[in-house]
């Protein structure tokens, strides 16, 4: 059964890359490939999933090392090196199951019935500012002020479980008879992460395993909530802060960069590349004049339309839609006139810029009365144009 699952990872995966090496020799890279190219990427920097030995696994590798290369030269000289570690963990299972970890409503927390008297409290937080990361932990009980600088930053959920991490190295350390042990944390994202049976980022297993020293000691996670004048959270603020400041603080090796770093990156590669032979290419006029670069945002705009509407938005954008040279063209009919304004042919240019029957609707819909040319309804809201072209009645037509 592993076998097969396997087989068929390694299978799906050949397909893909297939895919990939396809698009790229067309020179055409839609923004799937990404998820791809990381995927693969976090196989490889784990050397734990690719057998060399197998030859589909080899032609992944191969297809892999073409994409790999592909955005190598494309990027030379930004900085990005992709064989660089990064947090990434294959999925590990814990079984065994973490510490107790409770997260307790705000109403009980202003009701003060979260701490319980004869517990022992150590406090963690993590500081980001812009001169660097530092965590903090404060126990009043352990005699624990503890402030330490992370060595080139990090990430601010990564930065909780470290300090997380180090208190329960700490109390592991203090030596004292342990029981009714809690560690605080105002961060529920670091608390859920190290609560997660499938661990797939480093820093949250070594968490995990340093806690797990502790799991026959009573000790548990709580949350705290943030900035409420909890005396433990302050305490554990100020001193988080102090580490970020660096005077002085110890320093602690910082984890390594999240895998989302790295696909930040290939994700700003890929969308120069996307770019590049968007506007470099010859044909598609309209669709470059009407929408002249890679913009999400304008292309989220789009999808959130009713399908009907997206119908008419991309037939305007592309100039694949029912408009008289088009009809002429497709011998559907003979006469190419506008059926606005039976002046002129019928093109997309002609509709959305100056065709005279239009002129109330544009000016209505775009705020202006004639257009000068395609490019004017470049800088317009999808939107804009949707709401002027969706009673055209080309898009109206039935023949
Ligand atoms: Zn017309």
């Amino acid at each position: 059964m592993l076998m097969m699952m396997q087989f068929d990872a390694v299978n799906l995966s050949y397909c893909l890359a297939r895919l990939a090496v396809e698009v790229l020799a067309v020179e055409v890279l839609p923004m799937k490939v990404e998820f791809y190219l990381v995927e693969q990427l976090c196989y490889l920097h784990c050397n734990e999933y690719l057998d060399m030995d197998n030859w589909m696994g080899m032609k992944v590798a191969f297809a892999t090392e073409l994409i790999l290369e592909e955005i190598g030269k494309l990027n030379s000289n930004k900085g990005l090196n992709l064989n660089s570690p990064t947090d990434y963990l294959v999925a590990r299972h814990n079984f065994e199951g973490c510490v107790n970890i409770r997260i307790p409503s705000k109403e009980e927390w202003e009701d003060n019935s979260v701490i319980n008297e004869h517990e022992t409290s150590v406090y963690t937080d993590a500081s980001i500012t812009k001169t660097g990361a530092g965590i903090g932990i404060y126990s009043e009980a352990l005699n624990i002020q503890k402030s330490y600088r992370l060595k080139n930053g990090c990430h601010a959920i990564q930065a909780e479980i470290c300090a997380i991490r180090e208190a329960a190295r700490l109390i592991w350390v203090s030596g004292k008879p342990l029981r009714d042990v809690t560690i605080y944390s105002d961060s529920q994202a670091a608390l859920r992460s190290i609560a997660s049976k499938t661990v797939r980022s480093k820093v949250v297993m070594s968490c995990q395993e340093a806690l797990s020293w502790l799991r026959g000691d009573g000790v548990g996670l709580r949350w705290v909530p943030g900035h409420k004048n909890v005396v433990g959270n302050i305490g554990a603020d100020r001193l988080a802060k102090l580490g970020a400041g660096g005077n002085g603080a110890e320093v602690m090796d910082s984890p390594l960069p999240p895998i989302s770093s790295l696909k930040d990156a290939i994700e700003e590669i890929i969308l120069e590349k996307h770019r590049e032979i968007w506007q470099n290419r010859n044909d598609c006029g309209i669709a470059r004049n009407l929408w002249p670069k890679i913009d999400n945002n304008r292309t989220r705009q789009l999808l959130k339309h009713k399908k009907n509407l997206v119908r008419i938005a991309a037939g305007v954008v592309t100039g694949n839609c029912a408009v008289g040279v088009n009809l002429q063209k497709w011998k559907i009919t003979d006469d190419s006139s506008c059926r606005e304004c039976n002046e002129e042919e019928e093109t997309i240019e002609h509709l959305m810029c100056w065709c005279p029957a239009l002129e109330n609707r544009r000016l209505q819909t775009m705020g202006q009365e004639f257009l000068d040319g395609l490019e004017d309804a470049a800088e317009m809201g999808i939107d804009n144009i949707m709401s002027f072209a969706r009673n055209w009645k080309c898009f109206n037509a039935r023949w």
